[in-house]
This record gives structure tokens, C-alpha cells and sequence, in this order.
């Protein structure tokens, strides 16, 4: 069995760069590097979700994704669906029932990432630390490559309809984009499959705040310069600029946001800590209404730090700190603004779309 690290598996692959900044600094995202927690094992009692033990000591990386994954009901009802065709699917779906089962003890994810192991043949490393956003683009890999459903990335449904809601991943959305010449206007437009929408932030290190509407926006657009337009430029031999628009063609029923916090700086890796105002529910392209199920916050620097991950189970905000549980309310969700790394929404009624 050959040991897999997540993070250099994913680097190298080539992937759909969609949003403007997200190449260069996906590059560096995989340098956060995370600590433990400091071992306790404190639990509150009357939890209504499990905390998770961090036996390899680097673990936070791994229990805020999965503490995470277990808030997404479009998830456990696809699991559900489909346990019966992949131990994986069964495996996971077993687990993430364990964690809302509600306990005054920790559980352990071991059983499952030894499942998930023996399927792929790979260990995944723990003695090193490790990116939660790039763990988690490795499992839902992982996840897709047992599915045989989903549409090819080349050709995604002509309508937005989420056709079969939960028997498709409820991760994966489509992106329209469209390159516009700006010397002949000349348009082509490309799909792309998404399964985390990765934003980069508009302004300068360390600017002091933006709304999560406006990272939408800001990513969505940008000139390009030095363009080699199909139309004009095999006639004037000269490169022009382009504009690059993305809108989604179809958003996913589990929408899973990276805010891409590590950046360069003259100075070397650095963490962008603009804080970031989101909201517990938003309209997304006037049409789709998304509720915020769980937060990952990263506590640190861009060298060192630990993850935490807020959740909603039964309307109620629970903090998943390793083996700590503890009771939040929904402000003190909405208050991580500038520790806040991953956002996870959820489409309200996908199904009642038409
Ligand atoms: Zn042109």
C-alpha cells in the first residue's frame, strides 16, 4: 500500500483554474500547516453531535471536514441512496450518522479512513500536517470516482434543473464561462465542473473587510491582457485584452466556498486576514436561496494553526473542536469573519426548481 499526501496527489492534477487568482493561490494553500489541539478531551454534556478524537495529533485538518460534511442533508440522503452500491458510500454515510448520533464521547474517524484507504490503496498521511480544504477536494474526489451518474464535465445539462435531486452528487455544479475580446468582440464560452468555488480576495494584504456578495462579484470578472484572440489575431498578428465572465450554469446542491487566505508578499507565504461578511442564507443569480450549514475556521498563520469547524444540526449551532463540543449561537457562527476558511451552503428545495 503506497502512502498518498492529499495535498502533493492534488497538485498533481491538472484542474479547471475557473476563478481569477485561484491558480497561483492554490499553489500555496497547501502549505498551511496545522497543529493539534491541545489534547483535551473536555466534553459538554447534551451534545447532539460527537466530537472527534485527534489521535495522530495533526488531525484538526481531517475532523473539521467531516464534522462539516455531516451538516449536509443533500449528502447523507445521496449516501443514503446509493450505500448499497459502494462500501464507501455505506462507510461514509455510517460514519457521519455516528457523528449527529449525539454523545458525551468522542468517536474516532479511524475506522473510516481505514475503509477509505484499503479503497484506494493509498495511506493517507497524518503524521504531517495538513490543508482541510485540500483534504476535503481529495475525498470528494474520491466520492465522484465511485459515482457512474454524473454528466460529462463537457456537456452539462442545457437546463438548471437539478434533475434527480439526491441521486446526483449534491457537490458538483456547473460554470459558464465566457471570453469576450474586447478589440472585435469576438465570445466563446466554455462549462467547467465545480465541486469547491475557490475566492480570492480583491484587495491589497490585510485590507480590513468584504462581503461574501462581493468576492462572488469581484471573481466573476476580470480583464486579461496580452489575449490572442481565435477571431482577430491570425489577421493583425496582435494580442489584444479579453474580458472573462463566469456565472454558474448550473450552482450545486451543497455550494462548498474556499476563501484563499494564503497569499505571496514579497515577504514570503502570508495569510490575508480581510474579514469576510457572510450571511445565514443568500439568493444566488436571483434564484437560488442557500443556508449556511457549516463553517471551518483556521486559527493561526500561514505556517501553523488549527482548524474548528461550526455546525447546524437540529437548529441548533454546535462549535466542533476535535473532541470539544460546545452550544454557539448563529452570531457567533457569523462572527468568524476573519477566521473563516470554508463556507458550506445548502440549496433550499433543489428539487422544486423548474
Ligand atoms: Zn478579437
Amino acid at each position: 500500500m503506497s502512502v498518498v499526501n492529499p495535498l502533493s496527489a492534488r497538485r498533481s492534477k491538472e484542474y479547471n483554474r475557473i476563478f481569477k487568482g485561484a491558480a497561483v493561490l492554490t499553489t500555496f494553500a497547501a502549505l498551511y500547516i496545522v497543529t493539534s489541539s491541545n489534547g483535551s478531551t473536555t466534553v459538554k454534556a447534551k451534545s447532539s453531535i460527537k466530537g472527534l478524537y485527534n489521535s495522530s495529533g495533526n488531525d484538526c485538518f481531517l475532523n473539521s471536514v467531516l464534522q462539516a460534511l455531516a451538516s449536509q442533508s443533500s449528502l447523507t440522503q445521496f449516501l443514503q441512496l446509493r450505500a448499497s452500491s459502494s462500501t464507501l458510500y455505506a462507510a461514509l454515510l455510517e460514519f457521519l450518522k455516528n457523528l449527529n448520533s449525539g454523545s458525551s464521547k468522542p468517536t474516532s474517524a479511524n475506522s473510516f479512513l481505514n475503509i477509505l484507504e484499503k479503497i484506494t490503496n493509498k495511506v493517507i498521511l497524518r503524521s504531517l500536517q495538513q490543508d482541510a480544504h485540500e483534504f476535503l477536494q481529495y475525498l470528494l474526489e474520491i466520492i465522484e470516482s465511485q459515482d457512474s451518474s454524473l454528466p460529462s464535465p463537457s456537456s452539462p445539462p442545457s437546463s438548471v434543473r437539478i434533475l434527480g435531486f439526491p441521486a446526483q452528487l449534491p457537490f458538483i455544479g456547473f460554470i459558464l464561462q465566457t471570453v469576450q475580446c474586447s478589440f472585435c468582440s469576438a465570445k466563446t464560452s466554455t462549462n467547467f465542473k465545480n465541486t469547491i468555488l475557490q475566492l480570492s480576495f480583491p484587495y491589497a494584504h490585510n485590507a480590513s473587510s468584504v462581503s461574501l456578495s462581493q468576492l462572488f462579484a469581484s471573481n466573476a470578472f476580470e480583464q486579461v491582457d496580452d489575449f490572442k484572440c481565435d477571431a482577430c489575431y491570425p489577421h493583425t498578428k496582435k494580442t489584444t485584452s479579453c474580458y472573462r465572465m463566469v456565472q454558474w450554469k448550473r450552482p450545486p446542491t451543497l455550494l462548498q466556498i474556499q476563501l484563499e487566505r494564503s497569499c505571496y508578499t514579497p515577504l514570503g507565504l502570508s495569510r490575508n486576514n480581510t474579514a469576510v461578511h457572510y450571511e445565514k442564507s443568500f439568493v444566488l443569480q436571483n434564484r437560488y436561496r442557500y443556508h449556511l450549514r457549516s463553517v471551518i475556521t483556521h486559527h493561526g498563520g500561514a505556517n501553523s494553526g488549527h482548524y474548528i469547524c461550526y455546525r447546524k444540526k437540529d437548529n441548533c449551532w454546535w462549535s466542533a473542536n476535535d473532541t470539544i463540543i460546545s452550544k454557539c449561537t448563529i452570531e457567533k457562527v457569523l462572527d468568524q469573519h476573519r477566521l473563516a476558511f470554508m463556507l458550506f451552503y445548502e440549496m433550499e428545495s433543489p428539487s422544486e426548481l423548474d
